[in-house]
């Protein structure tokens, strides 16, 4: 059987051979749905995310060359703050490793792959962040034209690791959450394929962090994976990669899974924690993170289907605690994340402190995008660098 487009709230299925990223009936996301086959025992090989997962990948046509060598990245054991904040086995997957510094890229690597199967010539999305200079730095690499769609209120400065790869940037004035519709029908209608981050074929891509962080810890499995979480695209993909690998016969139990939100704009907490089935948008985004800051996310209502079936849970932290545990993860392990990609740790942390996971549980914290893009929130950091003469250098180096 090929695979089918299926849509993840009334069940409507589509064809794979057109541009489908939502249910035309109710409006919500779908899922590329295939048949797994059972398998005997976890083993990966190749060169890139498609060849490498292929058993459970859909159908794409082989293209040499698109790979910059996105995932694949390092699981690494905490040194000093499992110690420090009392939890004995904790994993950073660092995803800031990735060809353009986040997650985003593994999702777009299979988003383009599948653009250029759909015969599209034309991409786009519509982001400020890590998504707009992941499709830009992929569609580059493609050949294929790039239109990135942001906010008029976005900075400048902000643009900059977006516009070097030269796609078409415009910025719009108007309410940025419909953007995302529009900009979904305009696409299906004029053949761009906006790979925004619940298309179903970022998904594919974005699904291999689980079969990674399985791969690395196998045969044991995570007690609890924490993950930064806006639109809901990434959380979603990791428990569809996770289901996947059961219905390969490959686990025997399933990592519970946290989405940690910021505090000061989360949709999907509140409706979690309220028990309702539709998230209401937050009129007034309120935190530094803006990367993890959708008011509105296009896939909040199939995380809150998908957690009656899944174990897991949402919760949230304020900006205080994403700037303490990044701080955390760079001076006490080496790895620098932006503070979004830490919302991670930070909320590991406070489940510790909250006592609602043991020190024996074996956790690992995604960390989603690297901090060198974004240092605006850490210009505190200026504040007293010591400058002395060097006639006193030796004098200061010894004075401990
Ligand atoms: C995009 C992004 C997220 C949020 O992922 P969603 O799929 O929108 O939930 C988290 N952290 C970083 C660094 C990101 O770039
Ligand atoms: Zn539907």
């Amino acid at each position: 059987m090929r695979e089918i487009l299926k849509c993840t709230n009334c069940g409507k299925e589509f064809s794979t051979d057109a541009l489908y990223q939502r249910c035309d009936v109710c409006n919500e996301t779908l899922d590329v749905v295939h048949k797994i086959k059972k398998q005997k025992k976890l083993s990966f090989n190749g060169n890139n995310l498609i060849e490498k997962y292929r058993s459970f990948m859909p159908s794409f046509s082989s293209i040499q060359g698109l790979s910059m060598g996105e995932g694949n990245t390092p699981l690494i054991e905490s040194r000093y703050l499992s110690r420090e904040i009392g939890i004995e086995q904790l994993f950073f997957k660092d995803e800031s490793r990735n060809p353009t510094g986040s997650f985003k890229d593994r999702g777009t690597f299979t988003g383009i792959r599948r653009a250029i199967q759909l015969g599209i010539k034309e991409v786009g999305t519509a982001s400020t962040g890590n998504m707009a200079a992941s499709v830009s730095a992929y569609a580059a690499r493609a050949g294929i034209k790039c239109h990135i769609l942001v906010s008029k209120e976005t900075p400048d400065e902000k643009l900059i690791p977006i516009l070097v790869y030269q796609p078409n940037l415009i910025k719009i004035e108007g309410d940025y959450g419909k953007l995302y519709y529009e900009s979904l029908r305009i696409g299906k209608e004029n053949g761009i394929y906006f790979i925004n981050g619940d298309d179903p074929y970022r998904s594919e891509g974005s699904k291999t962090i689980s079969f990674e962080i399985i791969e690395a810890l196998y045969p044991r499995i995570p007690d609890y994976i924490f993950v930064p979480l806006s639109s809901g695209g990434n959380i979603l993909s990791l428990i569809k990669g996770i289901e996947e690998l059961n219905q390969a016969g490959l686990l025997d139990k399933f990592p519970t899974i946290i989405g940690v939100q910021a505090k000061g704009c989360a949709p999907i907490y509140n409706a979690f924690k309220e028990k309702k089935m539709t998230i209401t948008k937050i009129p007034n985004p309120n935190t530094i993170a803006h990367a993890i800051s959708n008011p509105f996310p296009p896939s909040g209502n199939k995380l809150l289907r998908k957690l009656n079936h899944y174990p897991g849970s949402v919760i949230a932290v304020d900006d205080e605690q994403l700037l303490k545990a990044q701080k955390l993860l760079a001076s006490r392990e080496g790895v620098f994340s932006q503070p979004e990609g830490v919302a991670s740790l930070a909320g590991a942390i406070m489940m510790r402190q909250q006592n609602k996971i043991t020190p024996h549980d074996r956790i690992v914290c995604i960390i989603t995008g690297s901090g060198l893009k974004v240092k605006e929130v850490l210009k505190g950091l200026i504040s007293n660098i010591k400058c002395i003469n060097m006639a006193d250098l030796e004098k200061t180096l010894l004075n401990r």
